[in-house]
């Protein structure tokens, strides 16, 4: 069995920057990710709050941080941690491909997409209904996309989508968006029209999605638009599912709680990044990476 200071599992900003600090600090780690480094921050189209950066893209961004964070340790890719456990004061994590002993675990899995849960949904996922633009946006250039939602996600979508040429639309349940106001301005000045205080209640196809039933909440009244294809962004769910079985403590949301070292009430486990909850932005993720790392560190040499 590989024996290790960290596991990190979760190779997203706060992953990779607790890699690049326990690496720093000459700690033997490695960080384990079921899909591809990057995260959520991969499918931002544009970041333009990274100090350093007035506008990078999520992907470039992140792969200038996971490129830095490879030259301390290894990242393994299409790896997924399957089960955690606390044996004779260390930390047993078994993956789909092997089985790793450490003296600390920092959990920095972020956030999975929220599904809508509407009839239909399921059945056209890949056939018309993404959550991400930035991977699936050029199928639709030139034809009429509906974007779900009214957060910052949302809206950047639908500037996206309106940005690579899609006749955009979006539906959002309440009458004023949640985005940053900038975000906001911008929708504004496009002209993207907003369908207000309307959910979404079923999606219809046959071999791809063709149209949708929306319900104006105000009005009382259905409507169905055609469209060709309908971006979600509804928020986030916490991947928060290793904490139970080791005991660590999540909120009623699902996120870890932690101190501000990024400490959870779990000696030698740590969580940092989105799946903490609180002020989602890489920048932040990053930081929680950072001092998930030295607490680990500083830690690992008191009990040496
Ligand atoms: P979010 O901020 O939680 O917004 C989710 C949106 O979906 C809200 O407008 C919400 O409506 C709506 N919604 C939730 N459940 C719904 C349902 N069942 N049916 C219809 N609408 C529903 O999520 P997000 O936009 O995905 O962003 C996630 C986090 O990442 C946030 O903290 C966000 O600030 C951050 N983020 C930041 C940036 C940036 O800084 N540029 C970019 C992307 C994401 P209500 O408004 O009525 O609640």
């Amino acid at each position: 069995m590989e024996q290790y200071d960290i596991v990190i599992a979760g190779a997203g900003p706060a992953g990779l920057t607790a890699g690049i600090y326990a690496g720093r600090e000459g700690l033997k780690a490695i960080i384990l990710e079921k899909a591809l480094k990057g995260g959520m921050g991969n499918v931002a189209p544009l970041v333009l709050n990274f100090p350093g950066f007035k506008s990078i893209t999520g992907l470039e961004l992140l792969k200038r941080i996971g490129d830095h964070a490879s030259g301390y340790m290894d990242i393994k890719e299409s790896e997924e941690i399957q089960k955690v456990e606390k044996m004779d004061g260390k930390i047993m994590v078994t993956t789909n491909k092997n089985e790793y002993a450490a003296k600390s675990l920092i959990i920095s899995t972020g956030t999975k997409y929220r599904e809508l849960g509407v009839p239909g949904e399921q059945e056209f996922i890949g056939k018309g209904i993404s959550y991400c633009s930035i991977c699936d946006g050029m199928f639709f250039r030139g034809k009429e996309v509906l974007v779900v939602g009214g957060g910052n996600s949302a809206a950047e979508h639908a500037l996206h989508l309106n940005d690579i040429g899609c006749k955009v639309k979006m539906v959002h349940r309440r009458d004023e968006l949640r985005a940053q106001k900038y975000l906001q301005d911008k929708i504004k000045k496009e002209g993207i029209p907003i369908v207000w205080n309307s959910v979404v209640k079923e999606i219809k196809g046959d071999t791809f999605l063709k149209s949708v039933v929306i319900y104006d909440r105000v009005r009382d009244v259905e409507e169905e638009l055609d469209i060709a294809g309908m971006f979600i962004a509804v928020g986030e769910i916490p991947s928060s599912q290793l904490a139970g079985p080791i005991g660590v403590e999540i909120d009623r949301g699902g996120y870890i709680i932690t101190d501000k070292d990024q400490k959870t009430n779990v000696p030698h486990v740590y969580a940092a990044g989105d799946v903490t909850g609180g002020l989602k932005q890489i920048i932040v993720a990053c930081a929680e990476g950072a001092v998930a790392a030295e607490s680990a560190y500083n830690d690992i040499k008191m009990e040496e």
